[in-house]
């Protein structure tokens, strides 16, 4: 049977597709990329926000819809991820031609479920990881490896506690083995994956340990590691950050609001001043890594002035780029039921006023690269025809024209142009800048 997969949201979520295809193909399915020839269409969801919820269910309707004039009839719609785990059968009574429902914790189940052909929600909380599975990587020469699952943190606007579960951590030989198969077949960049990587724990190892062993297993690859909790990010990190070469030079921390009152209605763990201290940790250990954020407008109870330190914050750390989202309510989180909610316009100014702010930040940090000389790592095709495209240590995107690398190639480049995140540059042999 041939399959076609789609995932939306973060990066967790494209490698469970990565899973679900791995479980797939090791009991014979087939991938395929045409939805309208696949025999089966799964979906894999994300709830973080209800925009990106709005946006699987949409195509979901859609490809629901599609079916009646297909020559081979009805594929088994299949809706995975955190949006199966947050409704579960009511789903099914919502959409008729959905088939299964299946939460994170039940991909194992999938050709089982998939053979047995009833319409059926597969949603329960299990302990494990996906430890033995081969994934079906799709993304050569960037390879996502999972270290840990769920999150305990309870941030009070945070659906990932409710649908993804309490937080586990995998075992780090079982990591070790994964990154040591990763390198030698070739992954020039491979990222450690968790809801809060920094409180990762197997027995004795935390997350600078693993860090470590991670850079010494993969000598010839850049590590990468999303997502970090400030509260949690320690010295000893950034310690081994710094000492190891193939670490990237990148981080990225979320700080949400620069108000105290906020942050502490978003039960965040820190205050304004102790993130701007590990952002200082961070920049003196390495004064040329780039930094990048996640931030809320219009939280609940956000005044005028909460605002503003949230506009000081982003100014005052020049990130060299940022995610900027409006408050959006997950219903069963706490902030859902904090009083002062702020109204649609106004999030949208917020969300705006910030946007443009981080928008000239962004252009001017790039700037500053115009004619610097950076390695980057050769990725595939770039959306454009002759062009390639390819990765800074820092994450920047880099457009190379009328070149022809093999993907999983390090390769300097002199930038000669950019365009906010995005830059521009030619092949180039020195790497003195
Ligand atoms: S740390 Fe907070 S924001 Fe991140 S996944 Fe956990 S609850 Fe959600």
């Amino acid at each position: 049977m041939k399959y076609y997969i789609n995932a939306y949201g973060c990066q967790m979520n494209v490698h469970d597709a990565e899973i679900i295809s791995g479980i797939l193909e090791s009991e014979g399915f087939s991938s395929i990329e045409d939805h309208e020839s696949a025999d089966i269409i799964l979906l894999v969801s994300c709830a973080v926000r209800e925009h990106a919820e709005t946006r699987v269910l949409g195509r979901l309707s859609q490809l629901g819809g599609g079916w009646r004039g297909r020559k081979s009839g009805k594929p088994l719609m299949v809706l995975c991820g955190c949006v199966a785990q947050e409704h579960g059968d009511s789903l099914l009574e919502r959409f008729r031609d959905l088939d299964l429902v299946v939460g994170p914790d039940c991909y194992r189940d999938l050709p089982r479920l998939i053979r047995a052909s009833e319409r059926i929600s597969a949603v329960d909380f299990r302990e494990g990881d996906y430890t033995g599975i081969e994934p079906a990587r799709m993304d050569f020469p960037r390879a996502y490896v999972t270290i840990m699952r769920g999150c305990d943190n309870f941030c009070s606007y945070c659906i990932v506690p409710y649908v993804r579960g309490r937080e586990y951590s995998r075992k780090n030989d079982s990591i070790l083995s994964e990154i040591e198969r990763l390198s030698e077949s070739g992954y020039g960049e491979i990222t450690l994956l968790g809801q809060n990587v920094n409180s990762y724990r197997d027995g004795e190892t935390s997350f600078p340990q693993l860090l470590r062993s991670v850079a010494l297993s993969a000598p010839g690859s850049w590590i990468r590691f999303v997502t970090s909790h400030p509260k949690d990010l320690g010295n000893e990190t950034v310690r081994v950050m710094a000492s190891e070469q193939n670490i990237c030079r990148y981080f990225h921390l979320p700080f949400q609001s620069g108000s105290d009152a906020v942050l502490k209605m978003m039960n965040r763990g820190y205050t304004a001043r102790e993130y701007l201290e590990r952002i200082g940790m961070l920049r003196e250990a390495m004064p040329d890594i780039v930094l990048s954020t996640d931030v809320i407008a219009g939280f609940p109870g956000e005044s005028e002035e909460d605002f503003q330190k949230t506009v000081d914050l982003l100014e005052e750390v020049r990130f060299d780029n940022a995610f900027l989202f409006k408050y959006s309510e997950r219903s069963g989180t706490a902030a859902c039921s904090l009083e002062n909610s702020i109204p649609e316009e106004q999030r949208l100014a917020r969300l705006n006023h910030l946007q443009k702010l981080q928008r000239i930040i962004t252009v001017e940090e790039s700037g500053k690269l115009l004619g610097r000389i950076l390695r980057v790592l050769i990725t595939g095709p770039a959306k454009k025809p002759r062009q390639q495209a390819s990765r800074t240590e820092g994450n920047r995107m880099v457009i190379l024209e009328n070149t022809d690398f093999s993907p999983g190639s390090f390769v300097n480049v002199k930038i000669t142009r950019a365009d906010g995140w995005t830059h521009f540059g030619e092949p180039c042999g020195n790497l003195k800048s």
